[in-house]
């Protein structure tokens, strides 16, 4: 059969035992994450464990990791988000795939054993640095620079958003070695916690997501041997934006949880809340407006998975990837504020999750690429001869 919607008895496990840690382990201190604004590293720690694994599904057997297929961990981060009403729970799915995964991209059969493996066991988590203070879709245009002097780079420049840097034991570090060459003058460094001169000196709480926060790491004078250059000098960007492709889809997926979480809040306040003698969900602006939602998540994961089939088969999907990611950042923020509106006044109160979804939501979009940049990487693939700003 050329199309077949069924997942296999073991994606149905997969999503069962998503469902039950989201629910298990992260509702109940969904609220907690959100108040508290920290990394929830015990939550980090319960979910490299066995069976869920899930800090290793990126990563290859030969590296201990599981090396799921995208598809799968979109199944997993799809449940596991909405079972626990929380991009918390998306990101750290998420997360694990950023860094280490440009390591894989480019890097040396050392690095991977001696920063990647350790991921895939829970023992050690990697940050992911490309945006600026001055630089954020337009990665072309960075600013860090790594000078190659006596053997050495020296990294000069800051790095900003970049996401649980004080927490990480490394971090990979988008740099230019070669400013006149643009996105081919970048290269790619992993870099260790408490090398002198990287250091995080600023972090600012987010509206939502949070317990991530936005993390300003400075460079100054900070000198690292070559062998830790990720693969060949010039090639960073190229190894970033292959594993972004990828994770890009798995976010997606995390954005259809909380959608279907917002969602499932709405729905059951519409069924209750009675205004003018009747629920509120028996008037058709309410009942046709979550109705959209139900049928654009239909449509949303049909992107997401055939995105996710591309990438498994190892066949070129930036511009599927970007289109599942721009209507699946729509979706998510449609849904949400849906979900404040059926609530009305008592939706922007902490009496209910919907508020923490709204604020999740409008922050989280932005992760790994703007929409209306994922928009953009749509049009280009329609109109490549054009130039299109
Ligand atoms: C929760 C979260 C986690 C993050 N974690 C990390 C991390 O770990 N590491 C990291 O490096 N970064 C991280 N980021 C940063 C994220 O990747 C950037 O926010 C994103 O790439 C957009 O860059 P910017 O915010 O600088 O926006 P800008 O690039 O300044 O864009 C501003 C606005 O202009 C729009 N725009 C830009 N160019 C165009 C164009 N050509 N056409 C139309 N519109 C355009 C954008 O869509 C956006 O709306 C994180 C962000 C969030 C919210």
């Amino acid at each position: 059969m050329a199309i077949c919607f069924d997942l296999t008895s073991e994606q149905e496990e997969i999503r069962r035992q998503a469902g039950e840690f989201g629910e298990k382990e992260v509702a109940p201190i969904a609220a907690q994450i959100d108040e508290k604004d920290e990394m929830p590293w015990d939550l980090w720690k319960k979910m490299s464990l066995p069976p869920h694994r899930y800090t290793a599904m990126y990563i290859p057997k030969e590296y201990d990791g599981t090396e799921w297929p995208i598809l799968d961990i979109c199944i997993a981060a799809e449940e596991i988000t909405f079972a626990s009403q929380a991009a918390m729970a998306g990101m750290l799915m998420e997360v694990p795939g950023l860094a280490p995964t440009t390591i894989l991209a480019g890097g040396s059969d050392e690095q991977k054993k001696k920063y990647v493996a350790p991921v895939a066991r829970g023992e050690a988590f990697g940050a992911f640095g490309l945006t600026e203070p001055n630089v954020g879709s337009d990665a072309s245009a960075l600013e860090t620079v790594a000078e190659f002097k006596n053997g050495k780079y020296i990294l000069n420049g800051r790095k900003r958003y970049m996401s649980f840097a004080h927490a990480a034991d490394w971090g990979v570090v988008m740099a230019k070695t070669d400013p006149a060459r643009g996105a081919r003058g970048i290269s790619a460094f992993v870099i260790e916690k408490g090398t002198p001169g990287y250091s995080v000196i600023d972090r600012v709480p987010t509206m939502g997501c949070r317990g991530h926060q936005d993390e300003e790491v400075l460079f100054k004078d900070c000198v690292i041997p070559k062998d830790q250059l990720i693969g060949e000098a010039g090639k960073g960007l190229k190894y970033a934006l292959s594993t972004l492709d990828e994770t890009r889809i798995t976010l997606s997926s995390g954005f259809l949880g909380l959608t279907r979480a917002a969602l499932a809040e709405a729905v059951a306040y519409a069924k209750t809340r009675f205004a003018f003698g009747h629920p509120i969900g028996e008037y058709q602006l309410v009942s046709f407006s979550l109705g959209d939602i139900a049928t654009e998540i239909e449509a949303a994961r049909l992107l997401i998975y055939r995105a996710a089939l591309l990438a498994d088969r190892k066949v070129k999907h930036s511009a599927e990837t970007a289109s599942a990611k721009a209507f699946a950042s729509q979706l998510l923020l449609k849904a949400t504020n849906l979900a404040v509106e059926v609530h009305g006044g008592f939706g922007c109160t902490k009496r209910h999750p919907v508020e923490r979804m709204f604020r999740d939501a409008r922050t989280w979009v932005f992760a790994q690429g703007a929409p209306y940049v994922q928009r953009l990487v749509n049009a280009r693939n329609l109109l490549p001869e054009l130039t299109i700003r």
